[in-house]
């Protein structure tokens, strides 16, 4: 009678175990309606690949409008830190990152600009992010670069969201683009070692 209760205790034990070492997690990406839904396949394997040492998943949600309370008329453009308040309402517990995308140009305030035309903003450390296309097709790339590009920055501000911050590894994904598409270009398009295992530690103790 005693025995037949211990198979099932130690295999939920074992889940337990795995599960308080390595909780799932699902980054859900949110186009919003101007974004090009035929990229999205190619997005979501590549967060997949480049985020596969995290047993993560990718969900890809409905559109949605980019919120009307990001608007910044004087610029024409959306405020990135808005984006990132409306994104947190839908994330609402339910995922553990979202990432927002769009082809509109977005900005922030960066030091004593205060409207910072950006590729993309992530919450250190928090559930949001969002990248705009806008500025990476500038010196009439081929697909291939602009896919690249857009990766690169995808992952880049998801790592924000993980706890990564700027590095200062030349070639690090992690690297201040500082607007410049250049170092966007020069970038190995992956986290240099100490990210790596910085990423991991925080991953493990989530
Ligand atoms: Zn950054
Ligand atoms: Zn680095």
């Amino acid at each position: 009678m005693h025995k037949s209760y211990k198979i099932p205790l130690i295999f939920v034990s074992i889940l337990f175990c795995i599960y308080a070492t390595n909780p799932p997690v699902t980054i859900a990406i949110q186009p919003f309606s101007d974004f090009d839904s035929a990229l999205l396949p190619v997005i979501k394997k590549g967060v997949e690949d480049f985020y596969r040492d995290l047993n993560i998943s990718v969900i890809i949600l409905p559109e949605t409008n980019l919120p009307l309370s990001a608007w910044y008329p004087p610029r024409n453009r959306y405020r990135a830190e808005k984006i990132l308040k409306y994104l947190k309402t839908l994330q609402n517990g339910s995922f553990t990152k979202i990432i927002g995308l769009t082809s509109k140009d977005i900005s922030t305030t960066k030091d004593s600009i205060y409207d910072w035309g950006i590729f993309g903003l992530g919450e250190l450390g928090g559930p949001t992010c969002v990248v705009s296309t806008f500025r990476l097709k500038q010196n009439s790339i081929s697909k291939a670069v602009f896919l690249r590009r857009l990766l690169e920055i995808i992952n880049h501000e998801l790592g924000h969201t993980f706890g990564l911050d700027h590095c200062s590894h030349s070639g690090c994904i992690m690297e201040d683009a500082k607007g410049t598409i250049k170092t966007v270009d020069n970038s190995s398009g992956k986290l240099c070692n100490s990210c790596r295992k910085w990423l991991m530690t925080i991953f493990s103790i989530q």
